[in-house]
């Protein structure tokens, strides 16, 4: 599907134009000929990129970007400002009124369809990072640790051969509170791990390298892929810009460079970048929580029962074996009535501790609920597995457990386990799974703080 374009512009022979432009790439176009029209649209067609005249009567452009930018449901959305006016001054306010982008009228088919491609490429990552955002927060409302992300140093790394373009470009970013590096100076940075840069300025005119092989490595080498390129271009070398926006360049700028468009562009730029970063980490954040028990750290049901099919699926394939041990703590309810809840969840915490201490790496440790555990042992037979429950349970039979109230003090703790290996094809995990329970109800029955298992 193409990607919908939403143009507002109050003169109708501009529309028409535009449309015709972007109708010809085969883009599908929305129209509004003023402020409240386009807020409508935008909220009801979800446009993939709006393109924005700054002179109109009644509501302007900047205002009406100010409240695209100000609604949760519209301030993804990117938009360019088109302006007649070429004045630096205008351009700031429109990237302060939250634009995304401006193009100067008349309006050049090739910038326009440079720019219009990278605002896209950078709608396909937000896109389906919003749409995979499990957390369902909307964006806008920022966590203190997503404040800290959006806050953080800005750190720009120039790169010019020539030395009088990188100390133009120093001295109003460092003066904004920025840090500037060189690439030699960028290599120590990367080193120290927890810096990173946010931002490279790349000068594509009359330079000692080939710019555009650098961007390219840029955008496919992994410690520097998410970085925004900014492009620095002299006039005539529109061509050369066009290019590097094709090979990943984020913006372009063209010199002379004004520093308050300098200073606004980063400023996108980093807010732009930081999204992403914000996004990504939700959803990782919400693909964790989803697999997690909160209390223990240990996978949740949910990924249990995953891990039991695929590892079952593997072992039927494989013809490896498979076994599980189900772990029980001993009288637990007694540790709730007698210490309190608290203790109890310190308990089970200190207890999921010892039981990752005592199992291999490749085991998979899992809390599906209270104060049951379930060990999945991959490649792991009904002997070996035993011998596995059996260190498991001298592991807390060994010790007693601190409760972590001083009240409480010191407890003792045991465990029953039952064992079950997989039987072959026609085994299911809920049966495997039971007859880990009924092995386990026979260690309670036998007097508990014990192993049973069910031959295969
Ligand atoms: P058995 O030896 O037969 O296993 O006896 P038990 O007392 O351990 O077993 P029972 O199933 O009767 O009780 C389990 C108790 O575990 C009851 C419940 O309150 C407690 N429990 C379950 N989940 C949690 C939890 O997350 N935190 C705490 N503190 N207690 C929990
Ligand atoms: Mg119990
Ligand atoms: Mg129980």
């Amino acid at each position: 599907m193409s990607a919908r374009i939403l143009v507002v512009d109050d003169i109708l022979a501009n529309r028409r134009l535009m449309q015709a432009k972007l109708e010809a790439k085969y883009f599908s176009v929305l129209l509004a000929e003023n402020g409240p029209q386009a807020l409508e649209i935008a909220r009801a067609s979800a446009p993939e990129v709006i393109l924005l005249d700054v002179m109109m009567p009644g509501m302007d452009g900047y205002e009406v970007c100010r409240q695209l930018k100000g609604s949760a449901e519209t301030a993804h959305i990117p938009v360019v400002m088109l302006t007649a006016l070429s004045e630096t001054s205008d351009r700031v306010r429109g990237l302060d009124a939250g634009a995304d982008d401006f193009l100067t009228k008349p309006i050049d088919d090739f910038a326009l369809m440079s720019r219009l491609n990278a605002l896209l490429r950078y709608n396909a990552v937000t896109t389906e990072l919003r749409q995979r955002e499990a957390s369902g927060v909307k964006f806008g409302a920022f966590s203190e640790e997503e404040n800290d992300t959006l806050n953080r140093d800005v750190n720009v790394l120039v790169v010019d051969t020539n030395p009088y373009n990188v100390k133009r470009l120093r001295q109003p970013i460092e003066e904004a509170g920025h840090r500037v590096f060189t690439l030699e100076e960028a290599e120590g940075l990367n080193k120290t791990g927890n810096e990173r840069l946010d931002i490279v300025l790349l000068g594509l005119s009359n330079q000692g390298y080939d710019p555009l092989r650098l961007c390219a490595h840029l955008r496919t080498n992994d410690t520097t892929r998410a970085l925004s390129i900014i492009v620095t271009v002299e006039e005539r070398d529109q061509a050369l810009a066009g290019r590097a926006l094709e090979l990943g360049a984020s913006d372009i700028i063209q010199q002379p460079l004004a520093p308050e468009e300098l200073l606004a562009r980063i400023r996108t730029q980093t807010r732009r970048s930081r999204y992403v970063e914000i996004l990504r980490a939700r959803v990782d954040k919400g693909l964790e929580l989803s697999v997690i028990d909160q209390l223990t750290g240990l996978y949740n049901r949910r990924y249990m029962n995953n891990q039991l099919t695929l590892w079952m699926k593997r072992a039927a394939m494989g013809g490896t074996p498979l076994s599980v041990v189900s772990v029980d703590i001993d009288h637990f309810k007694k540790v709730n009535d007698v210490h309190g809840h608290e203790a109890g969840d310190t308990v089970l915490q200190e207890f999921a501790e010892r039981l990752m201490a005592n199992v291999r790496p490749k085991d998979i440790v899992c809390r599906p609920g209270g104060e049951e555990f379930l060990v999945i042992m991959p490649e792991t037979n009904g002997d070996l597995a035993c011998s596995a429950a059996e260190r498991i349970r001298r592991a807390i039979a060994a010790a007693p457990f601190d409760a972590g109230t001083r009240r409480s003090g010191e407890l003792d703790v045991t465990v029953s386990a039952g064992v079950a290996t997989f039987q072959g094809d026609e085994d299911t995990v809920a049966d495997l799974l039971r007859r880990a329970d009924d092995a386990l109800y026979r260690a309670k029955t036998a007097g508990r703080n014990q192993v049973k298992s069910i031959a295969a």
